[in-house]
């Protein structure tokens, strides 16, 4: 199963859909914040952290371990 499911978006890979709860794991052990945009993984993102900049696509939607419990976002 993949680690990071997108939405459908009109025009084909839209923003992230849910997590894999192996990922979130790691989201917590590593300090790891995802980027709801593009799903990229960045560093030093505390579990509570909101719209942290993107390094990958420039968009400031970079959340921590914490807000894919919040919105149900784990597969
Ligand atoms: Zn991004």
């Amino acid at each position: 199963m993949a680690d990071i499911k997108f939405k459908a978006g009109p025009l084909g890979d839209g923003e992230v859909e849910s997590i894999s709860l192996d990922l979130y794991h790691e989201m917590e052990r590593e300090n790891l914040g995802i980027c709801l945009a593009c799903g990229s993984e960045r560093e030093m993102c505390e579990p509570d952290a909101e719209n942290y900049p993107c390094e990958c696509c420039d968009e400031r939607q970079v959340a921590g371990s914490l807000h894919f419990i919040i919105t149900d976002m784990i597969h």
